[in-house]
């Protein structure tokens, strides 16, 4: 394989820098799984605060964030609504079904945000016959939507009729950060109607492992038992903890950045013929493009691409994915655009 000179594969790809390593090095560590590392408790509080709510639990991955909200949410039978283009469908391994016993209703919102009529209609009637509907999830951002920022009026009206309803909420907060700074509202807006919330370390915020996941007491004393139970009850996790803690304070404010780049590069391959890019839909960090109007698919355009050095995802027969993030500046993305420019003209 040639060397990847830009890596826009995803965002979980940077490495911490070394003002960040030098953190983690002195980060003073005890036992996490006995509640006495005091980095892992730093950071906790600090998403308490960030989220605005009562309690934070530090685990290993988004994806435990996620799979441990499902389990202390559901029992066996319930059913979650979510929109078709989840994380939690596509990416957990069946995760809801195989450890909670839950089933999925998935709505087909518009770039993975959909409507509050969208989602009553897909509560159950609480007929004997029906599974019971528990829970609502929210991705913020969408990612497979292509970093859709989901407004904070359509996440309350979405809130208010779930809880008419008597449902759950719980926020897949992956790319929270990324919404914030997009649309200047705070992260405890977003939170609060929620009653279980998480944000990703390892992905824009640059840290190498994972995710804090925040709600009531009373949730994370039992998310708490799944952490256990699932082995991801850690020991001096404070060095993962403490990167944590500096990408709070150091690593949020220029997230702008990766929106800017990621708008760069979607200006400056809209132009190419046989490429189509939603300059609107260009929200955060994620540029969602199209070859259907040229000859090759998405494969080869990536196959392409890394022979002359640049990493994209396809992420279906005609769409790639091009994320920007932390180890990517607007030289890098200028080269990027350059390469897909040079692919297609031969073509
Ligand atoms: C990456 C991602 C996750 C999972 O996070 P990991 O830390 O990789 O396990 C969950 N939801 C969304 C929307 C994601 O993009």
């Amino acid at each position: 394989m040639s060397e990847i000179r830009v890596d826009l594969y995803s965002d979980t790809l940077t490495r911490p820098t070394s003002e960040m390593r030098r953190v983690i090095a002195e980060a003073p560590v005890g036992d996490e799984q006995h509640g006495e590392d005091p980095s892992v408790n730093r950071l906790c509080a600090e998403v308490v605060e960030l989220l605005g709510k009562d309690a934070a639990v530090f685990l290993p991955s988004g994806t435990m964030c996620n799979e441990i909200a499902v389990c202390v949410h559901c029992r066996q039978g319930d059913e979650i609504i979510c929109d078709h283009t989840s994380h939690l469908i596509h990416a957990e391994t069946g995760g809801p079904a195989a450890l909670a016993g839950a089933m999925i209703r998935s709505i087909r919102g518009e770039r993975g945000v959909y409507s509050a009529e969208q989602m009553e209609r897909a509560v159950r009637d609480g007929s004997r016959h029906a599974p019971l509907t528990r829970l609502v999830c929210i991705e913020q951002t969408s990612n497979q939507g292509g970093g859709t920022v989901w407004p904070l009026d359509k996440i309350e009206e979405v809130a208010a009729r779930a809880r008419d309803r008597g449902l759950l909420l719980h926020m897949d907060g992956a790319r929270l950060m990324n919404a914030v700074v997009a649309s200047g509202v705070p992260a405890k807006a977003f939170a609060a109607p929620m009653d279980s919330v998480w944000i990703d370390l390892s992905k824009g915020l640059g840290c190498p492992v994972g995710g804090v996941l925040a709600g009531s007491e009373e949730f994370i004393h039992e998310a708490w038992r799944w952490k256990q139970r699932l082995g991801g009850a850690m020991r001096q996790a404070g060095i993962l903890a403490a990167a944590g803690s500096y990408a709070l304070a150091h690593h949020v404010e220029r997230l702008a950045e990766d929106h800017a780049n990621a708008r760069r590069f979607a200006e400056r391959i809209a132009g190419i013929p046989g490429i189509v890019v939603e300059l609107d839909h260009v929200e955060t960090n994620l540029v969602f493009f199209d070859t259907s109007g040229s000859s090759i698919s998405a494969a080869e355009l990536t196959e392409r691409l890394l022979a002359r050095g640049v990493r994209v995802g396809a992420m279906g027969k005609h769409r790639v994915r091009a994320v920007t993030h932390l180890d990517v500046d607007e030289a890098d993305i200028d080269f990027a655009a350059d390469a897909l420019k040079a692919v297609l003209s031969k073509d």
